[in-house]
């Protein structure tokens, strides 16, 4: 069985976590802030794992979440960085925190640029929020992560999170062109910029992309943005009525025609049988679902091409409302209460037809999911997920999962699964030599294991 705790940084082992009431640290930051600066949560809000309740901080200006992380540095109280609370519950079971502070009161618009095309807003600004009003001038960040419309940029970026429309736009990292953090002993710094311009150097936007808040508390970001595209299809290819493997396999071998194509869909998702029935597609058979955001005549053309090129699938193009319809449902039910558990398997978009098809005979009861292009693959499942597997096997199981995605070169993340199993595996997985090097960024940017402690990769 995997052993999460193997992982672990020597500091955290060297200097146990103290012991301090909730009582101290509401009164520390209320007298230092004021009364509203600072709040205990019981229920769901800022949830990290089976903790009964937390104490959350919310800074409203990058000058006193510098001071409040001066504060937690010298009471030594290990932080969980947070935006809006979300999904803390992702990555390994905390070796134990004192306080959230979250940047949901940092949520200011710093600069918007329309006619640059980039924006410069706090960490707690939305996606959503800020995508509305980036509407009036027909721009966006063409983003469109899995889970709550509340999620703010600074969790987005923090978790390197998107969704199908990756196909077209990749991921956080390609939006992002400047950065400003606070660190553990509150020093405040900056990388890349607020224009559009190659970084110099080694770029560090890039490493707090995706660090889970183990490195430092995004306070501020800058991103590039795009103008909002006219039109918007969504068209549909099925694969034939029995919804085996070799089904799959043949809507896999579509997806590859399509990428070496001159079509470019902005998402596309394939989609195993369902049982969820508000998807106005087919759900019983093998769908691949392609949007096209782009110019009315441009989108008829591609359309036109896909079908050439799947001319051997039947195919539909959703009217307006159905598709409106079907993106809503796909992305709500991807974050369902339902999931007891929630896979991530990474994998070469070549290996997608054989990844399906271990996944399907492994876990015959699991909703499969994949971001075609990108050979993401997602498994969700209720708990029957291991039916008829004794409980003490359970993380085994999902450890010889990961294992036979390794052995493709591949990777599996749990994103969500009940605590009693998240507690006996590695969220992660293993990331072999980069721990090395992953170990010796936290070392230099965290030295004291302050922030989200043995939440991350390596067990940093
Ligand atoms: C149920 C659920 C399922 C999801 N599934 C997916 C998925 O499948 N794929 C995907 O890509 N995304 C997924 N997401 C993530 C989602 O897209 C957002 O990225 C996330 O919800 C961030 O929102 P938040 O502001 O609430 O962040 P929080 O939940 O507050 O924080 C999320 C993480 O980011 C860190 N963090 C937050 N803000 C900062 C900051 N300012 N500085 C440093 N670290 C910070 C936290 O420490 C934590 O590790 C899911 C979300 C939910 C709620």
């Amino acid at each position: 069985m995997e052993n999460r705790t193997t992982g672990l940084t020597g500091n955290l082992e060297a200097e146990p976590l103290r012991k301090v009431s909730t009582e101290h640290i509401l009164h520390r930051l209320r007298e230092m802030f004021g009364e509203d600066r600072a709040r205990v949560f019981v229920a769901d809000s800022f949830r990290v794992a089976d903790e009964p309740q937390r104490v959350v901080a919310f800074p409203h200006s990058i000058e006193e979440l510098s001071e409040m992380l001066k504060l937690a540095a010298d009471e030594h109280w290990r932080v969980i960085p947070a935006g809006a609370g979300t999904w803390l519950t992702m990555g390994n079971v905390p070796v134990s925190f004192h306080l959230a502070i979250s940047t949901a009161r940092l949520n200011r618009v710093i600069e918007y640029e329309p006619a640059d095309l980039t924006a410069t807003v706090e960490a707690g600004c939305t996606l959503a929020g800020f995508n509305q009003l980036a509407a009036e001038h027909r721009q966006w960040i063409p983003l469109d992560p899995f889970g709550d419309p509340g999620a703010t940029l600074g969790g987005i970026v923090a978790t390197a999170s998107s969704g199908p429309l990756r196909c077209a736009y990749g991921t956080p990292r390609d939006w992002l062109i400047g950065i400003r953090v606070v660190h553990a002993n509150g020093g405040v710094t900056r990388a890349g910029g607020k224009v559009v311009k190659n970084v110099a150097g080694y770029d560090l936007c890039k490493l707090y992309t995706g660090s889970f808040g183990s490195l430092a508390v995004i306070a501020e970001m800058s991103f590039k943005m795009r103008a909002t595209p006219t039109s918007d299809k969504t068209m549909v290819f099925y694969a034939g009525a029995a919804a085996g493997a070799a089904e799959a396999e043949r809507l896999c071998a579509l997806t590859l025609r399509i990428t070496d194509s001159d079509v470019q869909p902005s998402a596309m998702e394939l989609i195993a049988p369902t049982n969820n029935h508000a998807l106005p597609i087919d759900p019983k058979r093998f769908a691949l679902v392609l949007r096209f955001l782009n110019e009315a005549e441009t989108i008829e053309s591609q359309i036109a091409d896909a079908a050439r090129i799947g001319c051997d699938f039947e195919h539909a193009l959703l009217s307006e409302s159905d598709a409106k319809t079907f993106w809503r449902v796909y992305h709500d039910s991807e974050t369902d209460e339902q999931w007891d558990f929630s896979l991530r398997l990474n994998a070469l978009p070549a290996d997608l037809d054989a990844v399906i098809k271990d996944v399907n005979q492994l876990l015959p009861q699991a909703t499969l999911r994949a971001h075609a292009a990108s050979g993401v693959v997602r498994v969700l499942a209720g708990e029957d997920l291991f039916e008829g597997l004794q409980i003490k096997r359970r993380p085994k199981f999902i450890a010889e999962l990961r294992k036979m995605m390794q052995v493709r070169g591949g990777q599996l993340l749990v994103l969500r699964a009940p605590e009693k199993i998240k507690d006996q595996l590695d969220t992660w997985g293993d990331v072999g030599a980069t721990a090395h090097l992953m170990r010796d960024l936290k070392q230099r940017f965290d030295p004291q294991s302050l922030f989200s402690p043995g939440r991350f990769v390596a067990g940093i």
